[in-house]
C-alpha cells in the first residue's frame, strides 16, 4: 500500500523558490572577477535565474543537454546552478585549473552545447574553442561592455545581454526527481577525469544532509562563505544549503588570496566558511604576520585532504575558530563524514577530544560505510584494523557518466573509495592513506598522512609530503619532502630527529629533501604522482 502524502518530486529549483519567498531580503554578496562587489537578494537571484531559464529555452536547450561553466564563485555562477538545472538541463561545472588537454577532453566528453565563462578565462576559451566543436555558443559572464572588440568565439555574447532580453515571468517545471542536475569531473589525479552526474534528488538530499547540526551545520543565522570553488563538487553543496536554510551567502570570486578573503570575511560578517587545508594554512600565516583577529568567523570546514592537527589547534588557540574536519569525494557529492563529538565524549580530557576531532569523523545519515580487507571481508571497528573504505547511499555515485568501463562498485552495491581507513568503536573513521599512497615497508604499512601531519607541526615547515621510495632491504621506505618557511632554517638531521618518539621507529622517514615548492593538483592537493616522478631513482640506504 502506498502512503497518502503529496508526491512532490525533489528538485533544486524548489530551494531557490523557497529562499526567494521566505528569505526574500537575505543577501548574496559577490566579488566580481571583472572588479567590484555585487550585492542582491534571494528574491533577485530567483528572478534572474528564471530569466536565464527563459534564455536557455530560447537558445533551444532541452532536458538533459549539458551547459558548461568555467567560472569562480559569483552570483552569476549561482544563477547558472539554478537556471540550468531548473529547466531539466545539466550544469556542468569545469575546473579551469586543469591542464588545457584535460579541459578539451572534458568539454568534448560531456558534449557541452553552451559554455559560460568569466572574464578571467577569455584567453583560455579562445584557445579551447577551435577544438571544442560541440559548443555552439560562448557566453561571457559579464556586461556587454566587457566583450572583446574582436573574437572568433562562436556565438559570443554577454550574460547580461542574454538576461536583459527576458522578463523573468516563469514557473519552474516539475519533472522526475532522478533527472540529472549537475555534472562534475574528478580532477584525474590518478586517471583520465571521470564524470559524476548528480541528480536533483541526490543534490537535495545532500543539501539537507550537510545542513544537519552534527554535519556541516547551516542556519539562517549564518553568513556562509564557500572558499571551496563552485567548480569543485558544487562548492561542497553550500550554494544549495545556504538558500535552503536562508543563510546569507558570500562568494569570493577570483580573490582566493588570504588578504582578499580576510577583507571580505570582515566586511560581510562571515561566520562560517569551508575549504581545503592549503587555503587555511596560508590564511593562518597571514593572520599571524599582521597579528590579526577575526571579528565574526566562528567555524570552518576543512576537507579534500587531511587537515593537519597543528592547523586545527592553531585556529582554536590563536583565532578562536573551530575547524570541523570532514571527508568526502566528488563521487560522494561530497560529504561522507564529519568530525563532531558525541555526548559521551564531551567529558573526556581536552587532548583526547582533540585527537578524536582530528579524525575524518563519523557518517552523516544518508551515507553508510565499512572497511574491508584484500579478501573483501569486513574488518572490525577497533580503530586498529585498516582496509579499503567502501561507502553507499543516495548521494553516492553508482556509475560514471558515459564511462567505457563500470564504476568502482562491489558486486553487492558498495562504492570503492580508493582510500584506506580505520573505524573506531565509537564510529569515528580515520583515513590512513589513499591506497596508491600507502608506503609498504617490509610487510608493514606506513601512513604518509600521519607523517605529513607531524612534519607540518614543526615551526620551520610550511608544507610537507611523504612518498615511498625504493629500498633494497624493505622494498619501500618513507622519504619526507619539505618546503621550509621563508626565513626559517632547519637541517635534515633536526627534521628527522623531530619524529623520534612520536611515531613507531619503523615509520620514521629515512630521508628528507628540501624543495622550493610542492606540485599541486587543480584542487590544491599535493600531486604525489608528480612527486614520485620527481624523485624517481631516489633510493635510501
Ligand atoms: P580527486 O582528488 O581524485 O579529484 P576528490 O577531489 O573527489 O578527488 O578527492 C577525494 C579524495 O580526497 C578522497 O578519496 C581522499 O583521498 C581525499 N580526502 C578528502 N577529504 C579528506 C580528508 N579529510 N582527509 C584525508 N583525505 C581526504
Amino acid at each position: 500500500m502506498l502512503g497518502l502524502m503529496m508526491a512532490e518530486p525533489l528538485r533544486v529549483a524548489t530551494i531557490i523558490e523557497h529562499a526567494a519567498k521566505w528569505h526574500s531580503d537575505t543577501e548574496i554578496v559577490s566579488r566580481l572577477p571583472e572588479g567590484g562587489i555585487h550585492r542582491y537578494t534571494y528574491a533577485d537571484a530567483n528572478r534572474r535565474a528564471k530569466q536565464l531559464a527563459q534564455a536557455l529555452h530560447r537558445l533551444g536547450i532541452e532536458n538533459g543537454d549539458r551547459v558548461g561553466t568555467l567560472a569562480w564563485n559569483t552570483h552569476r555562477h549561482f544563477e547558472l546552478y539554478y537556471g540550468v538545472a531548473g529547466i531539466g538541463a545539466v550544469c556542468h561545472t569545469i575546473n579551469p585549473r586543469l591542464f588545457p588537454e584535460q579541459l578539451v577532453y572534458i568539454i568534448n566528453h560531456a558534449e557541452d552545447r553552451l559554455l559560460f565563462f568569466d572574464l578571467t578565462f577569455l584567453p583560455l576559451v579562445e584557445r579551447l574553442a577551435p577544438v571544442c566543436p560541440t559548443v555552439e555558443k560562448w557566453v561571457l559572464m559579464a556586461g556587454p561592455e566587457h566583450l572583446p572588440k574582436q573574437s572568433a568565439l562562436p556565438g559570443l555574447c554577454s550574460y547580461e545581454d542574454l538576461l536583459a532580453a527576458e522578463d523573468g515571468h516563469y514557473e519552474w517545471p516539475s519533472f522526475d526527481e532522478n533527472t540529472a542536475c549537475s555534472l562534475c569531473y574528478t580532477s584525474g589525479t590518478t586517471d583520465q577525469p571521470k564524470g559524476v552526474l548528480y541528480s536533483h534528488r541526490s543534490t537535495l538530499l545532500h543539501a539537507l544532509g550537510i545542513s544537519l547540526p552534527d554535519s556541516l551545520g547551516c542556519s539562517a543565522l549564518d553568513v556562509i562563505m564557500p572558499v571551496v570553488p563552485m567548480f569543485h563538487v558544487n562548492a561542497w553543496g553550500l550554494p544549495y544549503a545556504a538558500p535552503l536554510n536562508g543563510a546569507k551567502l558570500v562568494l569570493p570570486g577570483a580573490g582566493m588570496d588570504s588578504a582578499s578573503l580576510y577583507e571580505l570575511m570582515e566586511t560581510e560578517g562571515v561566520t562560517f566558511s569551508a575549504g581545503v587545508p592549503t587555503i587555511w594554512l596560508a590564511l593562518l600565516q597571514f593572520m599571524r604576520e599582521g597579528h590579526r583577529k577575526f571579528s565574526t568567523l566562528r567555524r570552518t570546514v576543512v576537507g579534500g585532504s587531511s587537515c593537519p592537527p597543528a592547523l586545527m589547534k592553531a585556529f582554536v588557540d590563536e583565532l578562536n575558530v573551530t575547524i570541523t574536519h570532514a571527508w568526502g569525494m566528488t563521487e560522494t557529492s561530497p560529504l561522507g563524514t564529519a568530525s563532531r563529538l558525541k555526548a559521551n565524549q564531551l567529558t573526556l580530557p581536552a587532548d583526547e577530544k582533540a585527537a578524536i576531532l582530528t579524525k575524518q569523523g563519523r557518517v552523516v545519515f544518508g551515507v553508510d560505510m565499512k572497511i574491508v580487507g584484500d579478501d573483501g571481508q569486513e574488518l572490525p571497528h577497533d580503530g586498529e584494523a585498516f582496509g579499503d573504505l567502501l561507502v553507499r547511499g543516495p548521494w553516492v555515485v553508482r556509475d560514471y557518466f558515459r564511462a567505457p568501463t563500470p564504476g568502482e562498485m562491489t558486486a553487492d552495491g558498495w562504492f570503492r573509495t580508493g582510500d584506506v581507513a580505520t573505524i573506531a568503536p565509537d564510529g569515528f573513521m580515520q583515513i590512513t592513506d589513499r591506497s596508491k599512497d600507502v608506503i609498504k615497508s617490509g610487510g608493514e604499512w606506513i601512513s604518509s598522512i600521519d607523517l605529513e601531519n607531524l612534519a607540518v607541526a614543526h615551526p620551520a615547515v610550511a608544507e610537507a609530503a611523504v612518498i615511498g621510495v625504493p629500498s633494497a632491504k624493505w622494498s619501500e621506505r618513507p622519504l619526507l619532502v619539505v618546503v621550509r618557511r621563508p626565513g626559517l632554517d632547519v637541517s635534515k638531521e633536526e627534521m628527522l630527529a623531530f619524529f623520534r618518539g612520536k611515531v613507531a621507529r619503523f615509520s620514521e622517514p629515512d630521508a628528507v629533501e628540501f624543495v622550493d615548492a610542492l606540485p599541486h593538483t587543480a584542487t590544491g592537493k599535493i600531486l604525489k604522482t608528480q612527486l614520485r616522478k620527481d624523485f624517481a631513482g631516489y633510493s635510501v640506504a
